[in-house]
């Protein structure tokens, strides 16, 4: 979304007055896809029933929610999810939506269109059905998801088109530019993959190496580090999170992201939590109301405390500008959120480089080597004179 002087203004109001002014709201866990990087656990747990979601539809909108995203899991498995969409335009939200589409048919796409949905995000892995497919494990799913688009856009839906890059589609990202191209949709190509939600760590071995990532990073189209400042005029920034909302703001200038300042997530089961990307339990909507977790939780005013400035190693980097770190993630990877974490340092030094910077190192890269090193001195043989009082 572009950054613009009123966009920044509103942003600045919604943080100031921590007003949850983006939430993103998980209907269900279910999916009738197996995407081989999928982080969740599919089975129903309980997921929260139509009037209780209702319900947490009118106390989000009381308490000054814009920007709502319904997503999951699949959202279309949800029976009633027409029935929540209609409610949700009733408080006037403004709808995006994000899903596999494989359940959309043109039947579905005009409702959409006469429930004022704004946005609908949809993955793509590939342009090559037998890429995207293995990645999905559903066959054919490539040839329906692209149907489901052009029913959208002979709606006049905003499509968008999300591409998570992983070892197995790395390649793909060139006919994915390609395919959003000939359609006439933007995309996101997102590079995190992150751990299962029970704290699983074996999906990040689908990640691609930094170095497997460089000839994407140093694509000018794509990376905007790649770009004389001049040639960034105009462009589309094409690299990012198909998670977070993008939008980038001064006001977030000593804050690490919008996590618990303007926006938060809702799981299927009612829990809240700062960002879909941060496992910090905030509350439960079953046993409290938004507002009591929102303003008065412990953990969201832990997270809502946290400042850039004082981060104990990510405040001293040199190499700050060049990182796209995500306290959630710092969580999730290093254990600690306010921490740095490998995967995030590696691609600032990546991109600190590909921006000309001569040796990059990050503080924390730059604090084991010292440590390390201070470890290896060899230990005196004769014990240094100790000098108690004045001479
Ligand atoms: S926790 Fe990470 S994904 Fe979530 S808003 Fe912050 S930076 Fe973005
Ligand atoms: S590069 Fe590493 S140390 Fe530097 S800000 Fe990013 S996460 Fe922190």
């Amino acid at each position: 979304m572009p950054n613009t002087p009123v966009m920044d203004g509103l942003i600045r109001r919604t943080v100031q007055r921590q007003l949850p002014w983006s939430v993103h709201v998980d209907l269900t866990y279910r999916c009738n896809e197996r995407c081989i990087h999928c982080y969740l656990d599919h089975e129903d747990h309980g997921e929260m029933k139509t009037q209780e979601i209702k319900n947490v539809l009118e106390q989000l909108a009381q308490t000054g929610t814009l920007f709502l995203t319904f997503s999951g899991g699949e959202i279309f498995l949800r029976a009633d999810l027409f029935e929540l969409l209609e409610f949700a335009r009733s408080l006037h939200f403004d709808i995006s939506l994000k899903t596999n589409a494989l359940l959309i048919d043109s039947e579905r796409a005009r409702k959409l269109r006469e429930l004022s949905v704004r946005k609908v995000q949809i993955s793509i892995y590939s342009a090559e059905p037998d890429v995207h497919d293995a990645i999905t494990k559903v066959r054919g799913s490539l040839e329906r998801t692209l149907a489901a688009i052009r029913f959208l856009q002979a709606e006049g839906l905003q499509v968008k088109i999300a591409c998570p890059l992983m070892k197995q589609n790395l390649t793909a990202y060139r006919n994915v530019q390609a395919l959003a191209a000939e359609l006439g949709v933007p995309y996101v190509l997102d590079m995190t993959i992150t751990p299962k939600m029970d704290g699983d760590m074996s999906l990040l071995q689908l990640r691609s190496s930094t170095k497997e990532l460089l000839p994407i990073l140093q694509d000018a189209s794509l990376n905007p580090r790649a770009c004389s400042p001049s040639s960034l005029e105009g462009e589309t920034i094409s690299m990012g999170s198909a998670t977070s909302s993008g939008i980038e703001s001064q006001a977030y200038e000593d804050i690490p992201c919008s996590a618990g300042h303007n926006s938060c997530y809702i799981s299927p089961y009612g829990d809240v939590f700062p960002c879909v990307q941060m496992p910090v339990a905030t509350g439960n909507l079953r046993k409290q109301t938004f507002e009591d977790i929102w303003f008065r939780s412990e953990e969201m005013n832990r997270v809502r405390a946290v400042r850039e400035s004082q981060l104990p190693i990510c405040s001293k980097c040199s190499i700050r500008q060049y990182c796209e770190r995500c306290p959630g993630l710092a969580q999730m990877e290093g254990g600690d959120l306010l921490g740095a974490y490998e995967r995030a340092c590696e691609l600032a030094e990546l991109n600190a480089r590909i921006a000309g910077v001569a040796n990059p190192v990050s503080a924390m890269h730059a604090e084991k080597s010292n440590s390390k090193n201070s470890r290896s001195i060899p230990a005196p043989t004769v014990a240094p004179e100790v000098r108690i009082g004045s001479n």
